[in-house]
């Protein structure tokens, strides 16, 4: 294998701040002093906080080293399935940091805060486009807040037909988020089995869908990579038993500008705009998860809503039969800004560019590893492939220790164990904005690591070896993490 994007030299070694600094050291020098001292008063005069006394390039060089440990997508390719780590175009960035907006207060009234309420009318307007649905609520902080709000709107529904529904139908290839969302707002989530096929069955939609069933919620594509191919006829057998069809739309970047998913049927959509849209997922944030509806759950949207007279913007909340308030203000703005700054600068064509790349991406990867690793549902894939390490068992290596060795070759490790439908599951998204040397070069390197497994599975139990911090103890480094480094 050619040379590798991995690290070998030059790693340096970090201490503390306070192992580093030495009494009397300072960031400045003042001039001399050319009045008389002056004792300081009571409060002021007491033992401080026990700060090192250090210098400017101590400081700087610190945190510049502690910056570089750290590997994101700026740094690397980063396939995480089920995270769309894709490269976020900066120009989108400087948008979100035009003084107008970077500076806009929430408590501003909207007579003075007609730009940013434009760009949310229009955003929501854009979101209802791609998804095919009728109105959108932006003020959800994530994406299982999206699912939360949309659990809600669910609710409201039926409450105002009358109705109390106890159940919701969940996948076992829904995201992990989504019984946990459907068990806060109350309801008992229905497991359902995937076919053969790594998709749902109307069969089993069937067997288990009744009048005490509020609906369905299902990630397409699923967390397998895979379309629900028969999304329309499952939301026909959900809807003739009264249910609302959510789908949870995290992994929208497969299928932007190509599936309306209004127009098959789903009646309640969450957005990741810190997945698909320029926002780099993970971190803690912040994020975004608007909710698109169809006509019938738009009474219920949360309040305020955005509404427009005559080229002018207000906050309305004449809303009564609105699920209330989600967020503080207006939800995670500046997030906002930059998924607004990129569907305009991509616009409707490159959208749809854009999910058939990542498409072919996943594609690509699929069909170069499908020898060298378990395929775990071999047909054609959506945005991510996974596999697993059935290949590699008689061989003692587990997905971990791939998972790990990765890291020696350059690359953030793929999502792992996850979904749990598949066995030691290896779950890779490469995403769009990955070129093709790239991904031969990761194709490359998992092959690698396979010829290790069988020729000295040692380099496999111990990696990553080029790595700051070799393997840990997971659970100790989650329970009792050292921070010293
Ligand atoms: C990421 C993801 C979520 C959760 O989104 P958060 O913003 O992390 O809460 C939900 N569903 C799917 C399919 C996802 O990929």
């Amino acid at each position: 294998m050619k040379e590798s994007v991995g690290t070998t030299g030059l790693i340096l070694n970090e201490p503390l701040l306070w192992e580093r600094g030495k009494k009397g050291r300072s960031g400045f020098s003042l001039p001399r002093r050319d009045v008389e001292s002056c004792p300081l008063d009571g409060a002021l005069t007491g033992e401080g906080p026990d700060f090192p006394d250090l210098s400017e390039i101590d400081v700087v060089r610190h945190y510049t080293r502690l910056s570089q440990w750290n590997f994101g997508v700026d740094s690397g390719m980063y396939p995480l399935g089920s995270c769309t780590m894709k490269y976020s175009p900066k120009t989108n960035e400087n948008q979100a940091s035009l003084p107008g907006f970077a500076g806009a207060h929430p408590l501003l009234p909207a007579a003075l805060s007609q730009g940013i309420l434009q760009m949310m009318f229009e955003l929501e307007q854009y979101l209802a486009e791609i998804t095919g649905m009728d109105a959108t609520a932006l003020q959800p902080a994530a994406g299982a807040h999206g699912e939360l709000a949309g659990m809600l709107l669910i609710y409201a529904f039926h409450k105002s037909k009358g109705e109390r529904r106890s159940k919701i139908i969940i996948p076992d290839t829904a995201h992990g988020t989504n019984p946990a969302s459907a068990t806060l707002c109350g309801y008992l989530p229905v497991p359902v089995k995937s076919n053969d096929r790594g998709i749902l069955s109307i069969e089993a939609v069937s067997e288990v869908m009744d009048e005490d069933t509020a609906g369905i919620f299902v990630t397409n594509p699923n967390t397998l990579g895979l379309y629900e191919e028969d999304i329309r006829r499952i939301g026909e057998v959900v809807h003739d038993k009264g249910g609302l069809v959510y789908c949870d739309g995290a992994n929208m970047n497969a299928v932007m500008g190509i599936v309306k998913m209004g127009e098959i049927g789903v009646d309640v959509i969450h957005l990741n705009l810190h997945k698909t849209f320029s926002t780099p997922h993970g971190g803690g944030g912040p994020g975004s998860g608007p909710v698109c509806v169809k006509k019938q759950l738009e009474p219920f949207l949360p309040v305020p809503r955005i509404v427009e007279e005559n080229g002018s913007y207000a906050l309305s909340n004449d809303y009564p039969e609105s699920i209330g308030k989600l967020q503080a203000f207006h939800g995670n703005v500046g997030v906002m800004i930059k998924a607004y700054s990129y569907i305009r600068s991509m616009g409707p064509k490159n959208l749809k560019k854009a999910s058939q790349l990542a498409v072919l991406n996943a594609n690509y990867i699929k069909e170069g590893l499908k020898g060298t690793l378990h395929l775990a549902y071999d047909r054609p894939c959506m945005h991510e492939c996974v596999f697993s390490d059935k290949h590699q068992m008689a061989q003692k290596i587990a997905t971990i220790d791939m998972a790990k060795r990765l890291m020696d070759y350059g690359f953030h490790p793929p999502t792992v164990y996850f979904p749990l439908v598949v066995h030691g599951a290896i779950m890779v998204e490469p995403t769009e904005t990955e070129c093709k040397e790239d991904l031969d070069q990761f194709i490359e390197a998992f092959k690698t690591i396979a010829k290790e497994a069988g020729e000295d599975p040692g380099l496999l139990h111990d990696a990553p070896r080029r790595c700051k911090v070799t393997r840990l103890d997971e659970t100790t480094a989650a329970r009792k993490p050292c921070l010293a480094g």
